[in-house]
């Protein structure tokens, strides 16, 4: 993600703002200034609607922290780690580092930041009525609004589409009823993209110039259509998410794990490392290409048979053995025809080739190696 800044920090979360916020925030304040302002209580001079517009943005944003900080308390008290609370161009999102590991966990935790709305709101309502249900003082509007979009920030926060609160309360519901958290992430997945492209569409619909009810004009359709990309994308990610994690579930971490790894010591040298895995892998052996053909075959032997004082100056080209020399085998051929080839011309690997391909090289020690391990040989 772009860079943050840090602003604040609350209950010890750090409150971070993103350069897309004051996009956001210079929109809320100009269309609250110029448009819904004086569209509620006539007749006042610009700077009163400016003040009006500026304090109710103040607020909001304040509000949409305090819809963060609820989701962060709530994952506090389950030892969830909240790592910042970040302002940007849709709101305010919380870095919650995990998701819950139970149903009822994560059902708190989403309905956490709705609850705070909706208890704004009410506290805003209840700051009105109080001051006396006033329908045309600058103060009454501005609390009024404020209540509003508390209100409306609960309810549209609370539509079943993930990763929205109300997508989280969604799968939260689904994995309670039915013990799978997959099937649950899926389900609430979907409907967030589904909700994403009807987001888009009404978008696209209202920038037509049709009346979708929810906005109007250009700039709110261009809005929803932003929304709509914005969430249709994270939905696809918790799918994608979920996907990796359920690969990954089939996995132990002692299947992957490579056994047994050697010891060195803290003062051993890369140089003498990098020789070490001679040592440690006594078959290594390579395919040399040159212009992307089979140039020949670098084994440990032609590698063992350059002096150690010469490996930095000496390439894998010199010491190979050139494909000229080496005699190519088929696949089906007998092991005993394949050694009997190296003792001819004294090889030590011969690659395994059908058809114009290159299958693989076969090793003299790996045939010797066989009989070695049925008894026939005592050294290979
Ligand atoms: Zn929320």
């Amino acid at each position: 993600m772009r860079r943050t800044y840090r602003v604040a920090s609350v209950l010890g979360i750090p409150v971070m703002v993103s350069p897309t916020w004051f996009f956001l925030a210079a929109l809320t304040t100009w269309i609250l200034a110029v448009q819904i302002f004086p569209g509620w209580i006539e007749d006042q001079p610009r700077p009163v609607y400016i003040l009006m517009a500026l304090a109710s943005a103040w607020f909001f944003f304040g509000s949409i922290i305090l819809h963060e900080l609820a989701h962060s308390v709530v994952a506090k008290l389950y030892r969830i780690p909240v790592r910042s609370i970040t302002l940007f161009i849709f709101g305010g999102v919380a870095h919650i580092t995990r998701e819950a590991s139970r149903p009822l966990a994560e059902l708190l935790m989403a309905v956490a930041g709705p609850v705070m709305s909706a208890l704004l709101g009410g506290v805003f309502f209840g700051v009105w009525w109080l001051a006396g249900s006033n329908t045309h003082r600058p103060i009454d509007a501005v609390i009024v609004w404020l209540a509003f979009t508390n209100i409306g920030l609960a309810i549209f926060n609370l539509i079943p589409a993930f990763p929205m609160d109300g997508g989280r309360v969604f799968r939260s519901l689904l994995w309670l009823l039915t013990g799978n958290y997959h099937r649950a992430t899926l389900i609430a997945a979907w409907s967030g993209r589904i909700f994403g492209w009807a987001l888009m569409a009404a978008g696209a619909v209202s920038l037509a110039g049709v009346d979708v009810y929810i906005t109007e004009g250009y700039l709110g359709g261009a809005w929803l259509v932003l929304i709509g990309v914005f969430l249709e994308n994270a939905a696809r990610q918790g799918i994608f998410q979920n996907r990796v994690v359920r690969k990954l579930q089939a996995y132990q971490a002692s299947e992957l794990m490579l056994r047994n790894p050697p010891v060195v010591d803290a003062g051993m040298s890369l140089a003498a490392l990098a020789r070490g895995v001679m040592d440690l892998n006594p078959r290594v052996c390579y395919f040399v290409s040159e212009h992307g053909r089979l140039a020949g075959i670098l084994s440990h032997f032609q590698i063992k048979s350059v002096h150690e004082a010469l490996w930095d100056s000496t390439t894998a080209g010199q010491a190979m053995i050139p494909s000229a020399k080496l005699r190519a085998v088929g696949p089906a051929q007998p092991a005993s025809d394949v050694l009997m080839e190296m003792e001819t011309d004294e090889l030590t690997h011969l690659p395994v080739v059908e058809g114009g391909q290159v299958l693989g090289v076969i090793g003299r020690d790996r045939i010797l190696g066989v009989l070695l391990q049925a008894g026939y040989l005592r050294t290979a």
